[in-house]
């Protein structure tokens, strides 16, 4: 069967692939046709090449989608790989648990948040999604099965964590969950006039707040650059468990054709500022506008047109040289002529992941979404990589479609401890980029 699918940023466009499903967690891997490539595919949330493989074929997990086991008093989950974040919030919720670590969608599937070893907006807390794993399995392509944890093959367990599909296909795993009270958080906004602003609310917010990110008006230059809305929060207390769902969430809409490309201008992306700014929302607000903004509108990767969009993600250093970079990163990006539609700051704290190649490390995080204009916009997003480079920081493979392999090299200094344990058979669009074989 050959379907296309492509990743969320819809660029690159890839060939329609090979796809087997697989459906059973006992089932041996499919042999490649000779000279071809597998690469496990979840929910293709990631935005770049990492989760497509040009030329090979895609183990889709749609089909592994069960539940295994459930202990309501401890908050362990064993599920299969398949099973997204969504399947399990509206599962264990309302039974007072949540996953301790959740990126901003929650459709992306289990197997793919171990895989880029995600992380939240509570990074300086939880730390990654993997430092919340128990055990998960692990097939290769010679049908060899392995229990991976903390303790049993502790080395392919911290090789598979942000592993990026490479290390074989995780079919089951079991995650321990937290405590939660009530679905809501309470939280604050507070408005900052530049990047200043923004650094001296967050020192009393890492401190006193579990939830913790930044929206940035990708317009403002001058003393204004850097200025947005700080948004901050915690799970609600006991005492809110009796406040009934105090506002609908809107859901099931959706956008139903590709926008022009001439939609996200200036204009429409300043309108769009101008509204954000004005929106504050403050107090007691359920978990699923609060993690999961975008989540209400489905397909909203289509107002980019059929071209698809880029998304830029850096971590860099908590430092001189990191707050010059996010400087830089955002003049450039304001001066360009393409602005950014999405900016969003986040910072990161030093609990370790078990993976190798996690790409959270103490610092701040710049993320931004830039319409694909053709040449201009990727070497802008070039411009921006060189930027981080020199700061001391890294890209998001999750998110990446650009960078280069002497970034990725210098980004990842374990990349060669971590290629020892790729499965020979498996490959993606991704890996061949970054080692130069794209
Ligand atoms: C709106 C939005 C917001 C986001 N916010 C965040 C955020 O806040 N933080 C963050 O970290 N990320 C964020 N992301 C990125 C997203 O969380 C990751 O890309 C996630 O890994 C996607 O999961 P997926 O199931 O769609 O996997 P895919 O994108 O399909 O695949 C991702 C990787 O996982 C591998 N994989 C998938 N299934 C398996 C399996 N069973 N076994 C082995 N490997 C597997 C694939 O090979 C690929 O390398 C966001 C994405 C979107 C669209």
């Amino acid at each position: 069967m050959k379907t296309e699918r492509t990743s969320w940023g819809r660029y690159p466009r890839v060939k329609a692939q090979p796809v087997h499903p697989v459906s059973w967690t006992s089932e041996p891997l499919p042999v490649p046709p000779a000279g071809g490539t597998l690469l496990p595919h979840g929910q293709g949330r990631s935005y770049g090449d990492s989760c497509l493989n040009e030329g090979g074929t895609l183990l889709t997990t749609e089909r592994l989608d069960h539940f295994l086991g459930f202990d309501p008093a401890t908050g362990v989950l064993r599920c299969e790989s398949g099973v997204t974040l969504d399947t399990i919030v509206r599962l264990v919720a309302p039974q007072g648990w949540f996953p301790p670590v959740t990126p901003g969608t929650k459709f992306v599937t289990v197997g793919g948040a171990i895989a880029n070893d995600v992380h939240g907006k509570n990074h300086v807390r939880e730390g990654t999604f993997g430092r919340h794993l128990r055990r998960f399995e692990l097939v290769r392509s010679d049908c060899s099965r392995r229990e991976c944890s903390p303790t049993e093959n502790r080395d392919w367990f911290e090789a598979t964590i942000g592993g990026l599909g490479l290390t074989g296909l995780i079919t089951w795993a079991e995650l321990q969950l937290r405590r939660v009270s009530n679905p809501y958080i309470l939280q604050e906004t507070i408005p900052f006039e530049n990047l200043e602003g923004f650094l001296s609310i967050l020192e009393e917010s890492e401190r006193d707040f579990e939830f913790n990110v930044a929206w940035v008006d990708s317009l403002a230059r001058g003393r204004h650059l850097g200025r947005g809305l700080f948004y901050r929060g915690d799970y609600a207390p006991p005492q809110f468990d009796a406040v009934p769902r105090a506002r609908a969430i809107p859901s099931g809409l959706g956008v139903p054709f590709d926008f022009p490309g001439f939609a996200l201008n200036r204009v429409s992306v300043a309108a769009f500022n101008a509204l954000q700014y004005r929106m504050r929302p403050q107090g007691l607000v359920h978990y699923e506008p609060f993690f999961y903004p975008l989540d209400a509108v489905h397909g909203w990767n289509r107002i980019y047109g059929r071209q698809g969009f880029l998304q830029f993600q850096c971590g860099v250093p908590m430092s001189h040289a990191g707050v010059d970079a996010l400087r830089e990163i955002l003049d450039r990006s304001a001066h360009s002529g393409m602005p950014s539609f999405l900016t969003v700051l986040k910072v990161y704290g030093d609990v370790p992941s078990p993976g190798w190649m996690s790409f959270p490390k103490r610092g701040f995080s710049l993320a931004l979404d830039f319409a694909n204009r053709g040449e201009r916009t990727y070497r802008l997003v070039d411009e921006l990589d060189a930027v981080t480079r020199r700061a001391g920081g890294r890209v998001y493979p999750a998110k990446d479609s650009r960078m280069s392999p002497e970034s990725f090299r210098a980004y990842y200094p374990e990349h060669e401890r971590f290629a020892r344990y790729v499965d020979p058979a498996f490959s993606s669009s991704f890996w061949r980029r970054v080692n130069g074989a794209g």
